[in-house]
């Protein structure tokens, strides 16, 4: 049989697919299989995945015990869509309720994280009955015209006519005092000029940003902030939900109560489904006739049912804080040797070390900065593919390294990756 050619695949999604689907790598492996935390390329190559689909595959590639569930409901019955009664959607929103923060308890499915947040930002404006929405510089928040348009990554800002009236504050940057004040001051003087905002959007940890966290004292501000005029919460898990930074949920590291909390990625371990979930209040005010033909389907909340009961049963949560410890402990490590690792930041297993590169002679300029920066990153990730690592990447300038690994990854992958690192690092040097 003919071995399939990365060539081949690069050729056909260039002929096929849109021009703006971009992989990573100069010499990008085909992936063809995938058992829990190792990906297998063509070859037969293995590689220990660090980024889990970007933050998906929590409980692993192709875990038998999740997808036995998923192929018994396939076997039973796949699909109706909501106006007939199932079992499995309702499971599904009775298990999410016990894991979900506070009073949230009612959820709604469908299919993806752009989609849940679309459909948060329209509970919020059916709540509150305002229109208006505040949002953070380097959040990520999808795709479609309004959540693009509360999104705050310039490279993901790219649709014409984005809605207006969707106000962008500086990022919170736990340990950057001088960040958070500025967005404290950009935050109160919106909620005085603007007395028709609906919602603020947020992730717990900025995920696509650059593995951002706030400080307590930053979110305890925020939740006050926003109570006092009567402006949502919306808090956006899709990256950090479901194990992924220690706690269920992301939100659970902060003083700050959700009202309205959007799940997707790991939720399906890799099988689409979202959700959007809240109080019974605020539910009551989605009166409006609302159904996803596929949202919550038998398979989707089967297969989602299997997630949280591994994620339960193998207490993948407490995993994720001791292993993303030991990532921390070690890349703090190597920070020490490898100046060119400006800052390690993150909880759990949702990690970031910023790379900065060092200017051998002359000063760098920003430009040159940034761009040095995004090449040595590049060529990080390269290096360590080409060992067997796939590590992720992500930040405003494309330059920091993420390490999400599935939550069931060995301490021996993880110290084996730390050991490349080192290594591909003073190649770098
Ligand atoms: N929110 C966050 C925090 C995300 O990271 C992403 C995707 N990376 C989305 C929303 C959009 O999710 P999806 O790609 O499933 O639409």
């Amino acid at each position: 049989m003919k071995q399939i050619q990365s060539e081949d695949i690069i050729a056909k999604r260039r002929e096929f697919l849109f021009p703006g689907v971009h992989h990573f790598y100069q010499d990008p492996p085909v992936m063809v299989r995938g058992s829990m935390q190792y990906l297998y390329d063509a070859n037969g190559k293995q590689y220990v995945d660090f980024f889990s689909g970007v933050s998906v595959m929590n409980c692993g590639h192709c875990n038998p015990d999740i997808i036995k569930k998923s192929i018994d409901q396939m076997q039973r019955l796949q699909h109706t869509t909501t106006i007939y009664l199932t079992e499995p959607i309702v499971q599904l929103a009775e298990k999410l309720a016990t894991i979900l923060p506070g009073n949230i308890k009612r959820s709604f499915f469908c299919n993806s994280g752009t989609e849940a947040n679309e459909g948060a930002l329209l509970l919020a404006r059916l709540h509150t009955k305002k229109r208006n929405f505040i949002y953070l510089h380097g959040g990520l928040h999808g795709r479609s015209q309004l959540t693009a348009s509360v999104t705050g990554i310039p490279m993901w800002r790219g649709a014409p006519y984005l809605e207006e009236n969707c106000y962008e504050i500086p990022a919170y940057h736990a340990g950057n005092l001088q960040a958070e004040e500025a967005s404290l001051t950009a935050l109160k003087k919106t909620l005085s000029q603007d007395a028709n905002i609906a919602a603020m959007i947020m992730e717990p940890i900025q995920g696509n940003g650059g593995i951002i966290m706030p400080s307590q004292e930053y979110m305890k501000q925020v939740a006050t902030l926003l109570k006092k005029h009567k402006v949502l919460v919306i808090m956006d898990e899709v990256q950090t939900g479901f194990g992924r930074t220690g706690t269920w949920f992301g939100c659970e590291h902060f003083p700050i109560t959700p009202d309205i909390i959007t799940t997707a990625k790991a939720l399906g371990n890799g099988y689409p489904i979202a959700a959007f979930s809240t109080t019974d209040s605020i539910a009551s005010s989605m009166t409006i006739p609302s159904a996803s033909t596929l949202g919550g389907h038998p398979t989707a909340a089967a297969t989602a049912i299997g997630v949280i009961e591994y994620i339960e049963e193998h207490n993948l949560g407490k995993r994720a804080t001791h292993l993303g410890d030991m990532m921390i402990h070690g890349l703090k490590r190597l920070q020490t040797i490898f100046p060119c690792i400006h800052e390690v930041r993150g909880t759990g297993c949702m990690v970031g070390a910023e790379v900065r590169a060092i200017a051998k002679t002359q000063k760098f300029t920003n430009t040159q900065q940034f761009q040095e920066s995004a090449n040595l990153t590049d060529f990080i990730i390269e290096t360590m593919k080409n060992r067997g690592f796939i590590i992720g990447k992500n930040g405003l300038h494309r330059n920091v390294l993420a390490f999400q690994p599935p939550l069931v990854v060995e301490e021996q992958d993880i110290e084996n990756m730390l050991k490349q690192l080192s290594e591909v690092l003073s190649l770098a040097d």
